[in-house]
């Protein structure tokens, strides 16, 4: 259903191609909606990890994530809280819930999402998230740094030898979170504010009046840019937790009609050579929000879209089986060429899953490298001697 990114459940049952879910997705039988709900809303959320990490190895093996290598052997791992459901009114044992001063209630579903990113590269890596819900047993509302500290022991379950460094937004900015990083061997590039992080700017203004701070520029001429740093290592993070050094890296990117504004703190030890890097890096977090993210809410996935609510785990394992079908596109997008020229020619991700959608439902297939050459050449031509690749 995801793959194939139907919009809603009922949609997807109705219009149901037994023969093509049997040959392209090795799926013999389906549910109908309402059986399917019933039995995946007991269904715990963790069963889905394993299927994420296989494709994840399926890449390693593949050599595919050797582009997504920054700065020598590391993955930039960005990370983000999202909130993808609200309701006055639907709610299960998962839902965090707000109780207003009316008395009247909201419901909500987050979760911390979580993908390897590079600069230079489009396509994202997503993880399993870490779904922010009311705990088992509790009544408490689960937040995203306690997701945040889950999240990085089942990172290290999953992959105790890759190299992370962890990319996130100035929330994430704090000591308890930070010795959490260095505790599991992560290492970060986070955002600061001057607003939020206040002891912090005004020790790097007194460094900088003891000139040891270092600033350095470079003009890059083609693109009309300048790009402006100040950086100062070993310093404080807050005046609280004094014991918590970090390396400062304040950055402008001024061209002819605007100036951009950055500033990061990051466990990395920071040199003329290697701060333009580092900017790069802590600037791909976006990719988390935009990539990531928005692409699951505006490109054709329906990530806020309501596909059953259950009164268990229903609304997690949909949230987490629809980033699964995600982390599936981004691999066809990264390693499949026939994936790779069906987006050229039709222009759009949403045109892709569409067209994609009309032939599943109406012709048989035998394989989902069929469906996109029928989708690539015309499904009445008969397709061409020479093959795109050999794989
Ligand atoms: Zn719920």
């Amino acid at each position: 259903m995801f793959s194939l990114k139907a919009p809603s459940l009922l949609a997807f049952d109705k219009e149901r191609a037994e023969g093509n879910l049997r040959t392209i997705y090795g799926i013999q039988h389906v549910p109908g909606d309402t059986y399917m709900r019933e039995r995946l809303d007991p269904v715990a959320p963790k069963v889905l990890r394993p299927m994420f990490t296989s494709v994840f190895r399926q890449l390693q093996r593949g050599k595919a994530l050797e582009a997504m290598t920054f700065l020598g052997s590391y993955y930039l791992l960005a990370l983000d809280g999202t909130e993808y459901f609200s309701s006055k009114t639907i709610h299960c044992a998962s839902c965090l819930h707000k109780v207003h001063r009316n008395g009247s209630c909201t419901y909500s579903h987050q979760m911390l999402g979580a993908a390897i990113v590079h600069p230079d590269q489009r396509a994202v890596i997503p993880l399993m998230p870490e779904p922010i819900v009311k705990q088992d047993g509790t009544d408490k509302n689960d937040c995203e740094r306690n997701a945040a500290k889950r999240f990085v022991a089942k990172l290290r379950r999953d992959h105790p030898h890759l190299q992370f460094i962890i990319t996130e937004d100035s929330l994430s900015s704090n000591a308890p979170h930070i010795e959490t990083l260095h505790a599991y061997g992560l290492h970060y590039i986070l955002g600061v504010k001057a607003g939020d992080h206040v002891s912090l700017f005004q020790h790097v203004q007194a460094a900088e009046h003891a000139g040891d701070v270092t600033a350095y520029e470079r003009h890059d001429r083609a693109a009309g840019v300048v790009h402006r740093f100040r950086f100062v290592n070993d310093v404080p993070l807050n005046a609280s937790h004094a014991e918590v050094r970090v390396n400062f890296i304040e950055y402008w990117e001024i061209s002819q009609d605007k100036v951009q504004h950055f500033s990061w703190v990051t466990d990395l030890r920071v040199t003329k050579r290697n701060v333009f890097h580092l900017m790069r890096g802590g600037r791909a977090r976006w990719k988390i929000e935009n990539e990531t993210f928005n692409t699951l809410k505006n490109q054709g996935y329906n990530f806020e879209h309501n596909y059953g609510h259950g009164v268990q785990h229903l609304s997690v394992i949909f949230a987490m089986l629809m980033m699964l079908a995600f982390l599936v596109d981004q691999t066809q997008q990264v390693c499949c060429a026939w994936f790779r020229a069906v987006w050229t020619k039709l222009g759009s991700k949403r045109l892709l899953w569409e067209r994609m959608r009309a032939l599943f439902y109406d012709y048989a297939f035998r394989s989902m490298r069929q469906l996109f050459k029928a989708l690539l050449y015309g499904f009445q031509k008969s397709s061409p001697l020479v093959m795109l690749d050999s794989t």
